[in-house]
């Protein structure tokens, strides 16, 4: 072939040891490429275009059948920015945070920005009321609880659950509860009933083991808080089975640090449901509270070429040893992202936005903002309403535009899997909501690689896994997703020579 470019923005080839595997952007479809070239036998591994040389009959048997169309893009021009994902509200409790970690955006828990603490009455009659104004009966709407530590202020959550679950009855609506929370401060049979009876789901802020976690996440006295977490997620995960523990793990690639190695030591305590993995993003402020002198004397240029060399090589072992995560013997059920891209690919569905925020997920907070992410509160500018007067729509445009508008995204392979990547990672590091920055890019690139490397891997019983529980756990900040009826809609498959496929 002399020219590869329609087909690399159709295309993404993923490559792992001796195996590559195809992935058509538009359908989602995904097949494993056959190649004898690999480096299990000391060869170098083929390059893409080799590759897409292999492929290319197959391709082209492919389209002209109609086996690959265009389904992702002509899913997205029927459906509204609002589709796909449930009301999520984000409830920013309080300001205050009883620990002070390295990385925190919140920088301490007040945003440097914003005092005080939501009250357990008018603020909430607010919220109750926006939930109302945007359910309908059969609907279901999700609570974050958020902070600062939202524990620190649990009074308002136990009346936001009381009042809700009234409500649910009232209306007919339903209601999910999730906490992202450090859990170590009190938790009594009051904390705890509360979490068994609303069947909460607790994000448990935990960086791998002892060492890496007392490193990233010391109390505001400078102590680790290991012990007192670990000791807590097994009050939890001993009080009831109506609860899903998840360890939410940010990962600070430091030179000498191991993310499988920190994965194995929380999976090994056999109590959390789920993971949800992320890299620190770390503010030029922070450098030095995240890295210590590990980078002196090193440009920023420098340290983030090295981070996200890191970042990405740690990855890669993880989703190597991913498969073996899952065992009789142990509850782990997932990577929260990993699994939802598997899902997607496998039942053919497109994400409508990388995330909800400023379609169906707003933040709520003790200045009476509602804001389109909560890591955006404090910020005036992108401010998207107020408590009394609801959410401006003319504020949200830019949060709702479609994958299929936006130009910086239209020639990549992952388009309709990442949508666009994180606005406010995008506002940071490109200055512009929708301009992702490559950075951000390398790392969907890298989620996605995982997904396919493990259906690649994996048999048949993991493959058909039930995976729309992942709709309620709030991945990716409730990614929106489109199912396109891609089993009954494509024609029979054509014979192929160089693909096998696995969707
Ligand atoms: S943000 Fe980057 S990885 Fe995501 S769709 Fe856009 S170009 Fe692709
Ligand atoms: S994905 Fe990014 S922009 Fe979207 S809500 Fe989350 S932090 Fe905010």
């Amino acid at each position: 072939m002399s020219s590869h470019r329609r087909e690399t923005a159709d295309f993404h080839i993923s490559q792992s040891g001796e195996h590559a595997w195809l992935l058509h952007a538009e359908s989602h479809e995904l097949f494993q490429i056959k190649t004898k070239s690999g480096n299990s036998d000391g060869r170098e591994s083929p390059s893409q275009d080799a590759l897409m040389d292999v492929v290319h009959e197959d391709i082209l048997r492919l389209k002209d059948t109609g086996y690959l169309s265009r389904l992702n893009r002509d899913r997205l021009e029927i459906a509204s920015p609002l589709d796909g994902a449930n009301l999520a509200l984000n409830i920013n409790l309080t300001s205050v945070c009883n620990l002070g970690c390295t990385y925190c955006f919140a920088e301490g828990g007040d945003y440097g920005r914003i005092k005080g603490k939501l009250n357990a009455d008018t603020d909430l009659d607010s919220i109750l009321g926006f939930v109302s104004e945007n359910t309908v009966a059969g609907d279901a709407v999700r609570f974050e609880f958020f902070g600062g530590e939202p524990m620190m202020n649990f009074d308002a959550i136990e009346a936001l659950c009381e009042r809700s679950a009234r409500m649910a009855e009232q209306v007919g609506i339903r209601f999910l509860y999730r906490i992202s929370t450090n859990l170590t401060t009190r938790l009594s049979e009051r904390e705890l009933s509360l979490f068994e009876r609303f069947g909460f789901t607790v994000s448990v802020s935990i960086d791998g083991g002892a060492a890496t976690h007392d490193r990233n996440r010391p109390n505001l006295a400078g102590r680790g808080s290991f012990q007192s977490i670990l000791q807590n997620c097994h009050r939890v995960r001993a009080r009831s089975e109506a609860i899903t523990l998840v360890a939410r793990m940010t990962y600070v690639p430091l030179p000498e640090s191991s993310l499988l190695g920190d994965v194995r030591e929380l999976h090994a305590e056999n109590i959390f449901d789920w993971f949800q993995i992320l890299p620190a993003v770390v503010d030029d402020s922070f450098l030095k509270p995240v890295f210590g002198d590990t980078f002196a004397g090193k440009s920023r240029a420098e340290i983030d070429a090295l981070c996200d060399d890191k970042v990405e090589a740690e990855y890669k072992k993880l989703s190597d040893a991913y498969l073996s995560l899952f065992r009789p013997d142990n509850r782990f059920k997932g990577v929260l992202e990993i699994e939802t891209i598997i899902r997607m690919i496998l039942l053919g569905e497109v994400a409508n936005g990388h995330c909800s925020g400023g379609r169906k997920y707003f933040t709520f907070s003790p200045d009476k903002s509602v804001m389109p992410c909560h890591r955006l509160v404090g910020e005036p500018a992108l401010q998207s309403g107020t408590f009394k007067a609801g959410v401006d729509a003319a504020t949200t445009t830019e949060w709702r535009s479609s994958i299929n508008q936006t130009p910086v995204c239209s020639d990549c392979a992952i388009r309709y899997l990442c949508s666009g990547g994180c606005k406010q990672e995008n506002l940071v590091r490109s200055g512009n909501l929708n301009r992702p920055d490559p950075r951000s890019c390398r790392f969907q690139f890298r989620l996605v690689d995982s997904a396919i490397e493990t259906i690649g891997r994996a048999g048949p019983d993991l493959l058909g896994r039930d995976r729309s529980v992942l709709n309620d756990l709030f991945v990716s900040c409730g990614r929106p997703t489109l199912n396109t009826d891609r089993a009954a809609k494509r024609p029979p498959r054509p014979e192929l020579r160089s693909l096998v496929p696995l969707t």
